[in-house]
């Protein structure tokens, strides 16, 4: 079990400080509050750390939406040069850091993640820009899970995100260790249900992998299973695909099971599926089967015993 902080890049605002361009803040309670009981965070704050005073004049994307310019909305200064710059040594820097996210401030020219307005040479805004820092932040780590806080307000969203980031936590862990392939396949073992309730396509890919790991320079072997977690992570658990995973569960223990034991287990999944009921429901009566019928492969798995956060995550319907 993970006893040590995630750490988690965010944009300054978010933690309540007075960075903004008009001096405010955009303070949010979940990420400090209740995220933040859990992570240590690593501030960002692209506009002040490249220079600019606080306050300051807003600022704005605008030209070609894959490649803006950052430009002052009053003065027409051009700012993306400074900030480029500035953001090209950052990144390097964070890799010391040895974050398992990023959790950016929606909509700002220079740390919003997507669906940022670009305005063309009429005035007229689209949302389809990247934040200047965002943009090179997500280029230089590919595989690192990002959100904004409005997104995170989703509690799919949230979800996930949480889900990814514990995860990454504990391969982490596994890759501090010596390298070895037996590490990777203990890992895999315990992920299994984790993985194939994201990505049904994945679980298949990924069991391919380990049973041929031998075949695979040790390097080669992390470094292609580290990729598809991070991918497999990054597709939504949906309803569908966690009542798959459900039913599959009960295929452990389904011979033990009393006729009136599997209906009611059947329909507790049923009615999770249709979404009546949030995850914890059907979670909890496999858990106390599980535990009835003491399934070691179960037991050992991560989707049954996730970090307590991620536990009461499973509350929403
Ligand atoms: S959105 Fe980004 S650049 Fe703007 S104040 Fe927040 S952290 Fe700084």
């Amino acid at each position: 079990m993970i006893d040590k902080k995630i750490k988690l890049g965010i944009s300054t605002c978010l933690l309540g400080e007075n960075v903004r361009y008009d001096g405010g803040h955009k303070l949010d309670r979940f990420l400090t509050d209740t995220l933040g009981q859990y992570v240590q965070y690593v501030p960002v704050c692209p506009e002040v750390e490249c220079g600019l005073p606080v306050p300051r004049e807003s600022m704005r994307l605008e030209g070609n939406p894959d490649s803006p310019q950052l430009i002052t909305s009053r003065t027409k200064q051009d700012m993306t040069d400074r900030m480029a710059h500035w953001a090209k040594r950052r990144v390097v820097e964070i890799e010391g850091e040895d974050l398992c996210g990023f959790i950016f401030k929606s909509d700002s020219p220079s740390s919003g993640m997507e669906r940022v307005r670009v305005y063309n040479e009429k005035g007229m805004p689209v949302k389809k820009g990247v934040g200047i820092f965002a943009r090179m932040f997500m280029e230089h780590f590919p595989l690192l899970p990002v959100e904004d806080e409005g997104r995170l307000h989703d509690p799919e969203l949230r979800d996930n995100f949480i889900e990814r980031i514990f995860t990454l936590m504990r391969w982490r862990e596994v890759i501090t260790k010596k390298e070895s392939r037996g590490n990777v396949v203990d890992f895999h073992a315990k992920h299994k249900l984790l993985i194939l309730s994201h990505s049904p396509k994945h679980y298949q890919t990924m069991g391919k992998l380990v049973a041929r790991a031998k075949d695979l320079p040790l390097k080669e072997f992390y470094w292609q299973y580290q990729t598809l977690l991070m991918e497999s992570l990054k597709l939504n658990a949906t309803p569908k695909k966690n009542a798959n995973v459900l039913q599959h569960m009960m295929g452990y223990f389904k011979e033990q099971l009393s006729a009136d034991e599997k209906k009611e287990l059947l329909e507790v999944i049923e009615v999770y599926r249709k979404c009546h009921t949030p995850l914890i429901v059907p979670i909890t009566l496999v858990q106390h089967y599980v535990r009835k019928y003491d399934q070691s492969y179960l037991k050992e798995q991560i989707y049954l015993n996730p970090h307590p956060l991620e536990l009461q995550l499973r509350n929403h319907v």
